[in-house]
């Protein structure tokens, strides 16, 4: 593999301030969201988030495994973030790395503040979610699938979790980064919302961004959230409806 030079570097906004694939600084990839794909699981979600493609199965609440992990005043939530082999350009290396690791951690701490993990004390609530294809944004595509399965899977919890990240592209800010943004663009910040209190349980930063423009993104952020959280409620009265019986019979 050479090295990235600056010709190499692809514009990543043209001179009418579009993106590379055309969208405005805050228009979202296409977002769909399909709840209760997996007949095996509690719950789920299926995502598909521009060319993301995101399975999110849950479990539980169930025993603990390992039994040493069981804590005795709360449910413990283990999510399990993994990234196909298949799901990048070159093939990634099976198996659980240090980024899906932390990417698990962060996703675990995320929902563990927004379930009511006290009323389930010596279990483990499972979160599986499996990156089929990626093209950044995948930790926030995992997010909103797995808040969906949660549902899915009746889990009480105090909202869904929408997400987004807001990056920097070319000076701007822009939301909902694709691959070459998220690469060559100055700034990565994936947040995720709970929007009935406002309280941010995920936030990561890679890149520079000033104060201001800090401030700015969250605002950005949160109205993304807001638009995702819309089709996160979409896929689970759609659920709702098919699974209604329609006639008495
Ligand atoms: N990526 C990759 N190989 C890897 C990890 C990441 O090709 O081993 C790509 C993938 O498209 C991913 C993107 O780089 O979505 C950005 O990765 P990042 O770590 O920023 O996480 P994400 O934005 O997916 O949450």
């Amino acid at each position: 593999m050479g090295s990235v030079g600056a010709k190499d570097v692809p514009q990543l906004l043209d001179a009418n301030g579009k993106r590379i694939d055309g969208r405005g600084l805050e228009e979202l990839r296409p977002l769909k969201i399909e709840a209760g794909v997996l007949t095996r699981a509690n719950g789920s979600a299926y995502v598909e988030w521009g060319e993301n493609k995101v399975m999110a199965a849950v479990y539980g609440p169930r025993e603990v495994h390992p039994r040493h992990m069981q804590e005795n005043t709360k449910a413990v939530v283990q999510c399990r973030y993994n990234m196909a082999s298949f799901s990048v350009d070159e093939r990634k290396k099976p198996g659980l790395d240090r980024r899906s690791q932390e990417i698990s951690k962060v996703i675990s701490e995320a929902f563990e503040s927004v379930l009511f993990v006290e009323e389930y004390p010596r279990t483990s609530i499972g979160i599986y979610i499996e990156i089929l294809q990626a093209n950044a944004g995948t930790r926030c595509a995992g997010i909103v699938a797995a808040s969906v399965a949660l549902a899915d899977a009746g889990i009480p919890m105090s909202d869904l979790v929408p997400a987004i990240a807001v990056g920097k592209v070319g000076g701007k800010l822009a939301v909902d980064l694709r691959k070459e943004e998220d690469n060559y663009g100055e700034a990565d910040m994936p947040m995720a919302l709970v929007p009935k209190s406002g309280r941010l349980v995920l936030l990561q930063m890679e890149g520079h961004m000033t104060a201001p423009e800090m401030a700015q993104a969250l605002e950005m952020g949160v109205r993304g959230c807001q638009q995702v959280y819309e089709v996160q409620k979409d896929a689970l009265k759609r659920r709702y409806a098919i699974q209604r019986p329609t006639e008495a019979v």
